[in-house]
């Protein structure tokens, strides 16, 4: 299951935990479920990790992270965002 950053708080997330299919469907940019309104509460199926490029790995950046990323081209989610 695809690890995201969370473009609010920057800590890493799952896409199975929380509204990411369902905010990208509706054009939103993704949150964690501790950022998003709808849920409101860190999930507890792992530690909440800040993003670290040097470490992790995932499959989707908030933009203001990705010109420090050095895998780029995995970065493929919702382009289209702000
Ligand atoms: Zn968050």
């Amino acid at each position: 299951m695809p690890i995201f950053v969370c473009s609010k708080c920057h800590c890493l997330e799952n896409t199975a935990c929380c509204e990411f299919w369902c905010r990208d469907r509706e054009k939103n940019p993704p949150l964690c479920s501790e950022c998003d309104p709808e849920i409101g509460k860190w999930h507890g199926s792992f530690p909440k990790t800040p993003y670290d490029p040097k470490i992790h790995k995932v499959e989707w950046l908030p933009r203001e992270l990705r010109a420090t990323s050095p895998q780029r081209k995995k970065e493929r989610y919702l382009e289209e965002y702000p």
